[in-house]
């Protein structure tokens, strides 16, 4: 068997799966063009779309109209939150640095700048964010709205580092909101776009920062038996397990100061795996199992050192769905282990690996580790030219077997009475939120069952 290294695993084992792509038009925004997320599983057709160029107007815009409306970010959530047949609000002009602090290491930043153009303009000023996701084609207001998070147990999801935040509500009043009105900032910072429409938002950053990245495979098992330690002695790690496989993808990411560059050990040719998933097609279980144990053992290591923000994400051309959940870090081995098995015993057609990875506990109230205590989270995926529901709908009751907590920019079936359960402030949210739109001009189905019922 070649080597070959755990980008290049995931890459052409996603490939093998894909029957087509969808096309994402991330530039038109005519009238009553038809809108899409990005994996193409949740589409509506708007009445039109506000594609906004300063704050006066949209909040001139939200007093002279009425209707539903719904605010946009780049469409990265997999879940309903923003399909509506009334108007879309777009912020992609209120982009950019707009005030920075080298004192206090803050920047306010244009809600609608999205996190990958926000990198080398922080670098300049001598910031870095703490943290990002796998993906920064987000907004920042799409991202922090739905308590997106990256990996480390140190690291808290991406609204925890936000100071203050300007909001347009839906009346069209202009709100800046910080933590001298702690009920409202708690709610605000991760607000799934149901309490006013974000237009600026000034994050906690840090110096900018160079970090060296590992990849490599390993035994699951032995990585699930010893990830409190690996994932306390980590900046950032993180683990995707392969699914009909003993094998995971491993990835370890810490601050370094040498030279920016990669390395491959050892030096090898690279093999695609498209020729493994066609053999795969018919094999069973069990043969997929051996065959996929003999590509995991053979991946090669990969280490590269660069600029913070241009290693903490990656690029995900293939189109998928994606179910996460959080538990709590003692739940989550135990939990991987038992999605594993069931996609074995039962022969679940899916080549995407899971990922597992530790955030730390915080207090945005809808944040998905809300508390003082780290979570793991654990996401499934299925190639978006696939039905995910029935592979989903077996996973998910294992994610509320250890009381999981759902994403909210990702698909899960619970309505407001089971989160309510989940989220101890969770309840507080639903009377912000009613005090804040009465009359549910934000709110679309999805979103009613969320928080109304
Ligand atoms: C390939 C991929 C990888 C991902 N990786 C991660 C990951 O590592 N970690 C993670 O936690 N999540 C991850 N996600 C999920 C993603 O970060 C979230 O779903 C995020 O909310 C998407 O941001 P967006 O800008 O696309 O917003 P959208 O999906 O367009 O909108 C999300 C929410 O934000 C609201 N919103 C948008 N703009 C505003 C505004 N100006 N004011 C108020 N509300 C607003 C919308 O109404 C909606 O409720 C991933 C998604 C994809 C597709």
């Amino acid at each position: 068997m070649k080597e070959l290294t755990r980008r290049k695993f995931l890459a052409s084992s996603v490939r093998a799966t894909m029957f087509g792509a969808y096309a994402l038009n991330e530039t038109a925004f005519a009238q009553t063009t038809r809108w899409s997320n990005w994996s193409g599983g949740q589409t509506c057709q708007p009445r039109g779309r506000y594609d906004i160029s300063s704050e006066d107007e949209l909040a001139r815009l939200l007093k002279t109209t009425s209707g539903p409306i719904r605010p946009i970010g780049s469409g990265h959530s997999f879940s309903p939150l923003v399909p509506t047949d009334g108007h879309l609000v777009v912020i992609d002009q209120l982009s950019g640095i707009l005030d920075h602090d080298n004192d206090t290491l803050q920047a306010t930043i244009g809600a609608g700048s999205r996190l990958g153009d926000l990198g080398e303009p922080l670098e300049s000023i001598g910031q870095g964010m703490f943290n990002l996701p796998d993906i920064d084609r987000q907004t920042l207001a799409g991202a922090t709205a739905t308590g997106t998070h990256g990996t480390g147990l140190g690291l808290q999801c991406l609204s925890s580092y936000i100071t203050s935040l300007r909001l347009i509500t839906v009346a069209g009043d202009v709100m800046d909101i910080d933590a001298s009105d702690a009920d409202l900032f708690d709610a605000v910072r991760v607000n799934v776009g149901a309490l006013g429409v974000v237009t600026q938002i000034r994050l906690q950053n840090r110096k900018s920062y160079k970090l060296k990245k590992r990849e490599w495979a390993a035994p699951t098992e032995d990585i699930l038996a010893n990830f409190d330690e690996l994932a306390a002695s980590h900046r950032h790690f993180e683990i995707f397990p392969l699914v009909y496989s003993d094998y995971s993808l491993v990835l370890a990411i810490d601050e370094s100061d040498e030279p920016i560059g990669q390395t491959i050990f050892p030096p090898g040719e690279e093999v695609s795996l498209a020729a493994v998933r066609e053999l795969n097609a018919d094999a069973t279980p069990l043969e997929r199992l051996t065959r996929n144990n003999a590509v995991g053992a053979n991946i090669q290591t990969t280490e590269a050192v660069d600029v913070s923000y241009k290693l903490l994400s990656n690029l995900r051309n293939n189109r998928f769905n994606e179910m996460e959940y959080s538990v709590p870090i003692t739940a989550g081995a135990e939990c991987v282990r038992e999605i594993l098995k069931t996609i074995y015993d039962q022969a679940i057609e899916v080549g995407f690996p899971l990922e597992y990875r530790y955030v730390s506990g915080d207090d945005p109230w809808l944040s998905m580790a809300y508390g003082t205590e780290p979570h793991a989270t654990i996401s499934i995926h299925r190639t978006a030219s696939q039905d995910y529901k029935p592979y989903f709908d077996i996973i998910e009751p294992i994610f509320w077997k250890y009381g999981g907590r759902p994403h909210w920019g990702k698909l899960h079936s619970l309505g407001n009475k089971e989160l309510a359960q989940l989220y101890p402030r969770f309840r507080d949210f639903m009377e912000i939120r009613e005090s804040m739109d009465p009359r549910g001009r934000m709110v679309n189905q999805h979103l009613r069952r969320l928080f109304i019922g």
